[in-house]
């Protein structure tokens, strides 16, 4: 069974003759365990279908459905409530809260969820530390690199074991460099815990974290390739072991 179902996805932003079309009849399939780069240039229809897979944003037709669930059928509260179990974000911006503490951030969620105090620090702090700033535990955001920053949005999406990590143009305020090596870490994690991922950039250079790259123009889904991400993931036997 798909883990997220997509089926006749459309939204149209405005009516008439100012109506744009962002994402247009967009049907996919995506698995336990799948790395989905959805790559296009800017004003393609990326961030409207990634909110809409994760209910951030309401369609104009069709439906997504994760996990056996049509999202749009539940209640607000219940949405909120389905955010927190099964998706991780990780955005451009980071999305830090500005006035905690690295480890603190990751905590939150784990809080949320009524998690104590003591095992979410245990956890974010493991996290933090597969991520490769256990050096920056007790930082606030504003003295942390942009690739540390990420790192920390990565432990924080990855801290509460969502079932599908999604991931908005994460190396858009990054340089070469660190953008691909977080993402990356991102990717391998999630593969070694079959974890489904669904990054949408338009940076080329992710081809080589995911398996699946599918081009996406003018709101359409227009092809699917190969990536590079077999050939570049340690934790791959793992998740066939
Ligand atoms: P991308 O993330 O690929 O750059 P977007 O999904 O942000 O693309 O935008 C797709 C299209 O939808 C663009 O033409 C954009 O101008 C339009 N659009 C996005 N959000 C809105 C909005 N809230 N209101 C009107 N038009 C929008
Ligand atoms: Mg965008």
């Amino acid at each position: 069974m798909s883990l997220i179902a997509l089926e006749h996805l459309s939204k149209t932003f405005g009516s008439g003759h100012t109506a744009v079309k962002a994402v247009q009849d967009v049907s996919l399939d995506i698995k336990q365990g799948d790395i989905v780069l959805i790559m296009g240039p800017s004003g393609s229809g990326k961030t409207t279908l990634i909110s809409m897979i994760g209910t951030l944003m309401h369609q104009t037709s069709g439906s997504v459905k994760i996990d056996g669930q049509i999202v749009t059928e539940l209640s607000p509260s219940k949405l909120a409530d389905f955010r927190l179990q099964n998706l991780g974000f990780v955005f451009q911006s980071f999305n830090l809260v500005a006035a905690l503490t690295a480890e603190q951030n990751v905590m939150l969620p784990l809080l949320a969820k009524g998690i104590s105090k003591a095992i979410a620090r245990d956890k974010a702090r493991k996290l933090l530390t597969k991520l490769g700033v256990e050096h920056r535990l007790l930082h606030l955001p504003r003295d942390l690199s942009g690739g540390e920053k990420q790192r920390v949005a990565v432990a924080r999406a990855l801290v509460n074991d969502p079932k599908v990590i999604l991931a908005d143009e994460p190396t858009a305020n990054l340089d070469t460099k660190s953008g691909k090596e977080v993402t990356q870490l991102l990717c391998n994690i999630a593969c070694g815990e079959g974890k489904a991922v669904i990054i949408v950039s338009h940076d080329a250079r992710l081809r080589d974290v995911a398996k699946r790259v599918i081009i996406i123009e003018d709101g359409r889904l227009t092809k699917e390739e190969k990536g590079n991400h077999d050939a570049n993931c340690p934790m791959e036997h793992k998740q066939h072991a």
